[in-house]
């Protein structure tokens, strides 16, 4: 959790990797947003206090950047601050914000941004309620509501999770991806005891996506095709339990899906296809230094030589698929 001496250190000393960017120009943001959106997110604009449509509502909600989409704010960390203005104590991910010091109006603030796409989103001040004693104040006009009845959530293995997630994080309608370990008989997992292939855990990816954008059977084709899933226990050099291929399904209605696209996908492989197929139990969140791991590190030479050959892959067959406008992915389109 954020606090304070965190957000002074992010303004003074710089801020966290985003997990994506995006770039347009003025021109393409203005016949994208409406003029107030523009005007408060690309000029640092400020709508009128008790304006907004998201000030006064904390019914269940996800907040995502009225320009890019990135997923921003949680109703669970919003709370009631009586200015006018959606408040919230803490961002979904630390590195969806950024931070920078504002001096403007005769006043020493800080402003926060989107990490993604630059676009202003408000200040941030340390009066807001404990245990952060933070208080994001945003603009409504920056918020743009994801619909949460279409949310699901998927679980996948298929080998080192720098791989899986780098795969899943391009895809349009995927909000969230967490790299961590699952399928396992320990009550907790950590990487070293993970690795060790005793505790029986899949390195494993948990994916939050909209329903209404991408379907479960689409990445279950992604997934299948993106992996091999004809080896067992293993995934090019890396071999273990740990290495396995399997899809960890929530729900019969995933089961069915999943039995179905194996199927279909099987056309694909000359040799069986041995992907595990088992209900999903737990998924334990790995440690900060494997999440985000290709967007931090393109130039080690494990992301280079096994990750981006898959993500090209993943380009040619699936490019429908993918999140516009996405730096990374035009810059090695060209
Ligand atoms: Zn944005």
């Amino acid at each position: 959790m954020l606090n304070w001496l965190d957000i002074i250190k992010f303004a003074n000393k710089g801020n966290p990797t985003p997990p994506k960017r995006v770039e347009k120009t003025d021109e393409e943001w203005k016949a994208q947003l409406s003029p107030e959106v523009y005007r408060i997110t690309r000029q640092k604009g400020t709508e009128r206090a008790f304006s907004g449509e998201h000030c006064s509502i904390f019914e269940p909600a996800l907040y995502g950047c009225a320009c890019c989409d990135t997923w921003l704010f949680d109703s669970r960390q919003k709370f009631e601050s009586g200015t006018g203005w959606p408040s919230f104590t803490q961002p979904v991910r630390e590195n969806n914000v950024k931070y920078e010091k504002d001096l403007s109006h005769g006043m020493r603030r800080i402003e926060v941004v989107c990490n993604v796409c630059d676009a202003h989103l408000g200040h941030i001040f340390p009066d807001g309620p404990m245990p952060s004693g933070l208080r994001y104040c945003i603009n409504s006009a920056s918020l743009k509501k994801v619909n949460t009845t279409s949310l699901r959530t998927a679980t996948f293995a298929g080998g080192c999770f720098w791989c899986t997630e780098a795969i899943f994080q391009q895809l349009k309608g995927v909000l969230n991806v967490n790299s961590g370990y699952s399928g396992g008989a320990a009550e907790t997992a950590t990487y070293d005891r993970v690795k060790t292939g005793n505790t029986k855990h899949a390195e494993a990816i948990q994916v939050t996506f909209d329903e209404s954008q991408i379907s479960y059977e689409d990445l279950l084709r992604i997934h299948l095709l993106t992996h091999d899933p004809t080896t067992l226990n293993r995934q090019g050099a890396d071999k273990g339990p740990q290495y396995r291929s399997a899809i960890f399904y929530h729900n019969d209605e995933q089961k069915a899906a999943a039995q179905a696209i194996m199927e279909e996908i099987q056309s694909e492989y000359n040799d069986p296809i041995v992907t595990e197929l088992a209900a999903y139990e737990a998924f334990h969140k790995a440690e900060d230094f494997h999440q985000n791991f290709y967007k931090r590190n393109e130039g080690y030479p494990y992301c280079q030589v096994v990750i981006s050959p898959k993500l090209q892959k993943l380009r040619a067959k699936y490019s429908d698929k993918l999140k516009d406008n996405n730096p990374t992915i035009q810059a090695k389109k060209a």
